[in-house]
């Protein structure tokens, strides 16, 4: 299943404003160094690896749950 390659704008919007707020969005390894790279991926300055926005946990929500919504919870 390769499908959370693929978000769209207004998810990838949201995603970095949340970067942008500097505190939410986590690298996968849970690392809050990261730098928004202007596009569907980021920098992390503890990994010294880059990474697609899909793989990015949101430290807002419990549990680290990715940030990807499930497909079932899109037509809201
Ligand atoms: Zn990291």
């Amino acid at each position: 299943m390769g499908s959370n390659e693929r978000l769209s704008k207004q998810e990838r919007n949201k995603i970095s404003r949340q970067i942008a707020n500097g505190w939410r969005m986590r690298c996968p390894r849970g690392h809050a160094s990261i730098q928004d790279n202007d596009g569907p991926t980021v920098y992390c300055g503890a990994c010294n690896e880059g990474y697609h926005y899909a793989e990015l946990m949101d430290a807002s929500e419990s549990g680290n749950t990715v940030v990807v919504t499930p497909p079932e919870q899109r037509d809201r």
